[in-house]
C-alpha cells in the first residue's frame, strides 16, 4: 500500500473531485469486444489478462485494457509498479499513461471514482471520509461493482502523445463539453440553471458540462479553456484521465 501511494501520489489521488453526475445522465456503456479489440469510449484497447502481456503490450501499444479480478486490484497495481520502476523512468509518458489509468466495471462501463479504488487500496480509513460516492466502503471490501455486481474490472491504460495535441484538440473538448451539456438538460425537466462557477442564472440548453457534472456558463468556460493547450502539452491527463478520449469524436479535422 505504502508503495502505491509513493507512486500514485496520495494527495493526487484525491476522493472524487466532483459531486455525482446529475440524475438521469448515465454516459457508461458496456464494454464490448470488436474484432478482437475491447471498445472503450468508441476506441479499440488491446485486450490481455496477464501482466506480463500487459508489461510488453506497453513497449507497442497506446490502448491495452488489462482484466482482472476487482478484489486483486492492489496486488496488480503492487506488482505492476515494480514493473514500470525497474523498466520506466519516472517521467516517461508511459509510466505516466499508466498512474492515470482508469478501473472500468466489466460488467457496467462505469469507471469507478477514486473513493472507489483508495477503497480497494485500503487508503480510505472508515468513516473517515465524507463526500466519496456512495458505497464505497462495501466496494473496498468485496470488489463488487455496486451497480451491476460484477467481480471484474479493466485497468484502462491510454497513452496520449504530447505531439499529437493542438488547438483542434482543445476545440474538440469545447464541442464535447457542449454535447454533454444538451444531454444533460434534456435529461433534467429544469426550465433553467446556474452557473456553477460564478452563480449566474442560465437559460434552458445553455451552457457547458465539465468533467460531465459541473454546468458552467460560456464565460467561465471560455476561463476554463484559456490557457488549455499549455496545460494538456504538460499534461495530456490535465483536464481528467480519460478526457481526451471522450473528445475524439468531436476533431472535425
Ligand atoms: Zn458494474
Ligand atoms: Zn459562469
Amino acid at each position: 500500500m505504502q508503495r502505491v501511494a509513493a507512486a500514485f501520489g496520495r494527495s493526487s489521488r484525491a476522493p472524487d473531485q466532483t459531486p455525482p453526475a446529475a440524475s438521469g445522465f448515465t454516459p457508461d456503456q458496456a464494454p464490448t469486444m470488436v474484432d478482437g479489440y475491447l471498445q472503450l469510449d468508441g476506441a479499440r484497447f488491446v485486450p490481455v489478462s496477464q501482466l506480463d502481456e500487459f508489461m510488453a503490450a506497453v513497449g507497442t501499444q497506446r490502448r491495452i485494457a488489462l482484466r482482472l479480478s476487482t478484489s486483486q486490484y492492489e496486488e496488480v497495481l503492487t506488482t505492476l509498479i515494480e514493473r514500470f520502476d525497474a523498466d520506466y523512468e519516472n517521467a516517461a509518458p508511459e509510466y505516466r499513461a499508466f498512474r492515470y489509468a482508469e478501473l472500468i466495471c466489466t460488467g457496467c462501463g462505469w469507471t469507478f471514482p477514486g473513493s472507489y479504488r483508495m477503497s480497494l487500496l485500503g487508503m480510505l480509513s472508515p468513516g473517515r471520509m465524507s463526500g466519496g460516492t456512495p458505497g464505497f466502503e462495501e466496494f473496498g471490501k468485496t470488489g463488487v461493482c455496486t451497480r451491476c455486481r460484477s467481480a471484474e474490472s479493466f485497468l484502462a491504460y491510454e497513452l496520449f502523445p504530447v505531439a499529437e495535441i493542438d488547438a483542434e484538440t482543445v476545440a474538440a473538448m469545447r464541442r464535447h463539453w457542449r454535447a454533454d451539456a444538451r444531454t444533460w438538460w434534456s435529461a433534467t425537466g429544469r426550465s433553467k440553471g446556474i452557473c456553477d462557477k460564478c452563480n449566474r442564472d442560465m437559460a434552458r440548453d445553455a451552457g457547458f458540462l465539465i468533467g460531465r457534472t459541473r454546468l458552467e456558463c460560456v464565460d467561465c468556460t471560455d476561463d476554463h479553456l484559456a490557457d488549455a493547450l499549455e496545460q494538456l502539452r504538460a499534461n495530456p491527463y490535465y483536464f481528467g484521465s480519460a478526457e481526451l478520449r471522450h473528445c475524439r469524436p468531436f476533431r472535425t479535422g
